[in-house]
């Protein structure tokens, strides 16, 4: 018996519907103590999968009502449902007050308010989806561009599952194997069994290190690659953000020093994510409120994976630009020679003055690219070289996988300790039992990522995490 839970399921603010969702084992009772059909039929004798329209009532007697609301309901019986319970879900009009009061009725009439994640917890508690898809739920809500989104719904759909459960199948034949070396030795040679689990891990292990490595690439999938973009004032910084923003965000003027503080924004560029940060031109300054965007601006640049520097090609360089060059060592920098547009064939600055600026504090990547933010020449070569250095030119959303949770990534590295382990017993020709315990340790590992032999205490904080009604 499951206590039957309620939510509001849409977003509180005045919109054409919001939806008030009902799971349990009582939830079409408590739809018939709030919901009226014209006809006066129970939704308790309706098939399962059907829509109905009525009113939300508040009742004082058998036949005295008070109309709240005229809704549509959806019939959902278990376990064809979200959650595999019974589920009712009632389109209401979407004002905030209104939906309050439904929700308030349901509770009257006997559903308790759902915590944060309660209905994605149940769908995984009754099985019908594991842990690393109820996750994907989540990123798939919170998904701010289509890779982010691809992803997600490659992982709700199985993909992530599918490979773990791969893994841990061929982990498992091997410790069943090795049982079998255990319990019968003289039908197995144990140098077989060596020579085949030595092939086997380092299988496994490079399945698992992929996995591991393309964590960087998922976190920037979702996130955003996070960008900084830097530049003295006036050489053209909010003119740069502005075009790839394709609008009048910042503050464009002639007048050195108007970005005062920083400025953040999500840009997808041909599929790539950026999470973009202008800064106030890093400089010398005595102006307070230049300070403190100066020193946003620092702050921003040591979490930086990408810099944008931004300079102006039609006048040559200046010790403020000469400045900024040691605050990029070890960054992925791409340094763009802004107005092109007004000394294309003889820029001021050119390649080789950039590249010399930055002999004694060299960034991991460094690119230099001519460019106008007046006529976006560059662009198409800005975005080519972004994908190059973090994506190796390409992004595959729809066949790989990317780990995109610290939780699962921390799981695929226990579990790749584990392997080591099992590789360092064949080494040292320990005995059998020694690669069993670590190949089981790795079992577990992964089974974590999918939800098996996870605590519920685990289990209670994935779910914490989401929102309410989801
Ligand atoms: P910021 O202080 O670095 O943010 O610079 P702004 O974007 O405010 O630009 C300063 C001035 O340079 C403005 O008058 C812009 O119109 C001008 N500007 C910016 N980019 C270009 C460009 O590519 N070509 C030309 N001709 N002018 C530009």
């Amino acid at each position: 018996m499951s206590e039957t839970i309620v939510a509001i399921a849409t977003a509180l603010s005045p919109s054409g519907i919001g939806i008030i969702r009902i799971s349990g084992d009582d939830a079409v009772k408590i739809a018939d103590t709030v919901f009226e059909k014209p006809n006066h039929e129970k939704l308790s004798d309706q098939p399962t999968h059907t829509i109905h329209y009525g009113h939300i009532v508040e009742r004082n007697g058998e036949n005295d009502y008070k109309i709240i609301d005229e809704v549509m309901v959806l019939l959902m019986r278990s376990p064809h449902s979200f959650t595999k319970e019974d589920v009712v879900e009632i389109d209401c009009h979407g004002g905030v007050y209104l939906l309050k009061r439904v929700l308030m009725l349901a509770v009257k009439a006997g559903a308790r308010l759902a915590e944060p994640g309660e209905f994605t917890k149940r769908a995984f508690l009754n099985g019908r989806i594991d842990l690393s898809e109820a996750e994907a739920v989540m990123d798939l809500i919170s998904s701010g561009n289509e890779n982010a989104r691809k992803n997600s719904i490659g992982q709700l759909s199985g993909r992530l599952s599918c490979k773990i459960k791969e893994l841990r199948e061929k982990i498992l034949y091997e410790i069943a194997f090795i049982e079998a070396v255990i319990d019968d030795p003289e039908h197995y040679d144990s140098m077989d069994i060596k020579l085949r689990l030595s092939g086997i891990t380092e299988e496994i292990s490079d399945s698992l290190t992929h996995l591991k490595n393309s964590f960087d690439n998922g976190k920037m999938m979702m996130n955003g690659i996070q960008t900084t973009i830097v530049g003295k004032p006036n050489v053209g910084k909010s003119s740069f953000l502005n075009l790839l923003l394709g609008e009048e965000r910042a503050i464009v003027t002639s007048v050195a020093g108007t970005t005062r503080d920083t400025l953040e924004e999500n840009i997808s560029l041909d599929g790539v994510s950026l999470h973009l940060i202008d800064t106030a031109g890093i400089h010398e300054t005595t102006d307070v409120v230049e300070l403190i965007g100066v020193k946003k601006a620092k702050e921003s640049l040591e979490k930086a994976e990408l810099v944008i520097f931004v300079l102006d090609s039609s006048d040559s360089l200046s010790e403020e630009d000469k400045y900024l060059a040691p605050l990029l060592k070890g960054k992925n920098v791409i340094a763009i020679l802004n107005k092109s547009d007004l000394n294309s064939d003889t820029p001021v600055v050119k390649e080789e003055d950039i590249v010399r600026i930055f002999e004694n504090n060299p960034p991991v990547h460094l690119k230099v690219l001519p460019f106008s933010a007046k006529t976006a020449e560059g662009l198409s070569e800005l975005t080519g070289y972004i994908k190059e250095i973090f994506f190796e030119g390409k992004i595959n959303t729809d066949e790989e996988i990317y780990l995109t949770s610290l939780r699962h990534k921390n799981m695929v590295e226990e579990a790749i300790l584990a392997i080591e382990k099992v590789k360092d017993s064949l080494q040292n020709d320990m005995p059998e039992d020694f690669y069993s315990i670590d190949l089981m340790q790795a079992y577990a590992s992964l089974g974590a990522i999918i939800g098996e032999e996870v605590d519920d205490d685990l289990v209670d904080e994935i779910f914490s995490k989401f929102c309410m009604g989801k």
